[in-house]
């Protein structure tokens, strides 16, 4: 027994991968194709692509934002995951890796599920408020440019329905935010990220340590203050 998390050993991952579902064979080829591009370590963790298939499906997601699209894998793993009507509006400024994101997708048969937005984040994400879109999303993943990590958040929380899930990815920043001596601004982004959402009253939240660390915030029906209020 234990109360605190595991560490893992090199082994222990290896076996952590092995009790995993095995991956489609294309998102097999995804991870091995991306490895070999500039930015390869920007593509979430194969654990992480199946717990985000777990959380769409358990929470019967159907509208879903996804910031940060990269070569598609996490808008797959959402996407596979919703039924057939479902939706997933994903953003990203680059139209050349998002090209290639949108063949995966193609392969997949899914990209009638997924309206692909290129152009900054904020933007897209103010013209769905504008839209009149608020609290009609199920879910949203976050995981582009951590300097506008809150600003994200805050989005995604006017455009969450109450009981919707945020989920964000690079929160333990590759260890980097415990470590005194680091002040490099994007560590120092992260931190303030982490200690706002701590205090914030809209949300219960967990920190989970899955690849570059995860969080899950749930938009609360009521701006309770505490943990025990139900969300
Ligand atoms: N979720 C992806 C996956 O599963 O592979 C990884 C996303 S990668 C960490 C971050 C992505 O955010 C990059 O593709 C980058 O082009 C995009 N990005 C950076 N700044 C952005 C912005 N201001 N608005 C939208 N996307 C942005
Ligand atoms: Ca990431």
């Amino acid at each position: 027994m234990s109360r605190k998390t595991l560490a893992l050993s090199d082994a222990l991952y290896h076996y952590l991968q092995q009790a995993q579902p095995p991956l489609p064979p294309l998102e097999q080829r995804m991870l091995e194709e991306t490895a070999q591009l500039p930015g390869a370590n920007m593509q979430i963790a194969p654990e992480q692509a199946s717990l985000l298939s777990v959380l769409t499906a358990c929470t019967g997601a159907e509208r879903t934002l996804e910031i940060g699209v990269f070569t598609g894998l996490s808008t797959l793993a959402v996407a596979r995951a919703l039924p057939a009507h479902g939706k997933v509006v994903a953003m990203d400024v680059d139209a050349a890796v998002t090209a290639r994101a949108r063949g995966y997708w193609e392969e997949a048969g899914v990209t009638e599920r997924i309206d692909l937005r290129i152009g900054p984040a904020l933007e897209t994400l103010d013209t769905l408020l504008a839209d009149g879109e608020a609290a009609s999303y199920d879910l949203a993943f976050i995981d582009a440019d951590k300097h506008n990590y809150w600003h994200y958040f805050e989005r995604c929380l006017m455009l969450l329905r109450p009981g919707g899930l945020i989920v964000v990815d690079n929160v333990l920043w590759h260890g980097k935010v415990a470590d005194p001596e680091d002040s490099d601004p994007t560590t120092e982004a992260i931190r303030t990220f982490n200690a706002r959402l701590r205090q914030d009253p809209r949300v219960l939240h967990a920190v989970i340590p899955i690849g570059d660390g995860l969080t899950l915030a749930v938009k609360r029906h009521t701006h309770g203050t505490t943990t025990q209020d139900a969300p």
